[in-house]
């Protein structure tokens, strides 16, 4: 179902949490050596984005982790809350984040650049536009831009930051037409419960339209180094959703996650571009499906181009279910069905003026109607 080859332009947001190399037994020696960041994990991660870059995509990162490499190169066990530390702690931190990204990208023949942003950047047009023309000629060169806040200007006192890099990434996302923004965090996927207080949550693969509901299931805040909790998480996807693009929520210490993601696997959470839909629509896509009807590439064409779903098109069924349940059009779509699953068996590959001669009169002459038809993925 997910497929992300059309996906040209990516943005990638690195959270603190999976960039800091683990705090443990020899803390103090991981913290003075490199301040706390995991080095090995940002070369793996260079070359999955390698991977992309030759594969013809763009790639932009948005990183975190300033903050916490300052703090750790200056020996302090937690993240700085005062604002004045946290703007020293950035200043220290950010060349040294960006040296490990230089370091890492080199092994690839990949440049890097930096790119920092305030809020204030963002809402003057004049300084975005100066910002969009920079990427875009990064991005042609072949270049990878490293984007993050610039802490030490910028703080939530004066109204000037973004809060954390999740509504930045989404910003960045937002602005410059990504069609794709993977958050990259240390939890595998959005739960329909908080899983660290509900043994039976269970992981959604797709959120097809991010509710109030949606919102209300995200945990508490992440770890005492990262800014971003699952409910920023969401809201960041709201916010690039709402512009067109679709967000991936993985666990970024999942092998090769970039690339998996790429290839369409189901790993972490989708959510969808948000766009119009009926009641009756939202229905169809928010219901679980009761089994699949396996139609061939004509039917799909014939349905993509609202046309009704014919039972010529049939190739098989599966599942068990009744007439008016929604089902599965090859994993694409989904679709309220006029049939039952018995009632299809017989019906698979007939003409539709063979229903009623089949099924008896006063049946429905086609196996769904285009109303009935929402595809997920679009
Ligand atoms: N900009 C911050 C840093 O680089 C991180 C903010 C966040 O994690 O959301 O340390």
């Amino acid at each position: 179902m997910r497929n992300f080859s059309k996906s040209k332009r990516v943005v990638i947001k690195l959270g603190t949490n999976i960039l800091s190399a683990t705090r443990t037994a020899d803390k103090a020696a991981t913290l003075t050596t490199n301040g706390g960041i995991d080095s090995e994990y940002v070369v793996k991660m260079a070359g999955q984005v390698n991977s992309l870059l030759k594969m013809g995509k763009q790639v932009v990162i948005v990183t975190s982790g300033a903050i916490g490499m300052g703090a750790g190169q200056l020996k302090l066990s937690n993240k700085p809350g005062d604002v004045r530390m946290r703007q020293a702690c950035a200043a220290i931190g950010q060349p040294m984040l960006m040296a490990e990204y230089r370091k890492a990208f080199e092994q690839f023949g990949v440049t890097v650049a930096q790119v920092l942003l305030t809020a204030e950047v963002l809402n003057n047009r004049k300084t975005y536009l100066n910002l969009q023309n920079s990427i875009e000629t990064l991005l042609k060169l072949g270049v990878v831009p490293v984007l993050n806040e610039n802490d030490s200007i910028s703080t939530a006192e004066i109204g000037t930051a973004f809060g954390d890099n999740d509504r930045l990434s989404a910003l960045v996302a937002s602005k410059i037409d990504a069609d794709l923004l993977i958050i990259l965090t240390d939890i595998d996927a959005l739960y329909d419960k908080d899983p660290k207080k509900h043994a039976d949550a269970k992981p959604i693969d797709t959120v097809f339209e991010i509710t109030e509901e949606i919102l209300k299931s995200a945990g508490s805040k992440g770890s005492k180094f990262s800014t971003g909790g699952m409910k920023t998480k969401i809201e960041a996807a709201k916010v690039a959703s709402n512009a067109g693009c679709k967000i991936v929520l993985a666990n970024g210490k999942a092998e090769n996650v970039i690339e998996r993601i790429i290839a369409g696997e189901t790993i972490g959470t989708l959510f969808l571009p948000k766009r119009k839909l009926s009641n009756r629509e939202r229905w169809i896509l928010n219901s679980t499906p009761a089994g699949v009807i396996n139609i061939d590439d004509g039917a799909i064409r014939a349905v993509k181009n609202k046309k009704s779903l014919l039972p010529s098109g049939i190739k098989s069924i599966e599942g068990t279910f009744e007439a008016g349940e929604v089902i599965w059009l090859n994993n694409k779509a989904k679709a309220v069905t006029n049939f039952s699953s018995a009632e299809l068996e017989t019906l698979a590959g007939k003409h539709s003026t063979e229903i009623r001669k089949l099924l008896g009169p006063k049946r429905r002459d086609v196996v769904a109607i285009p109303e009935d038809i929402v595809f997920v993925d679009y």
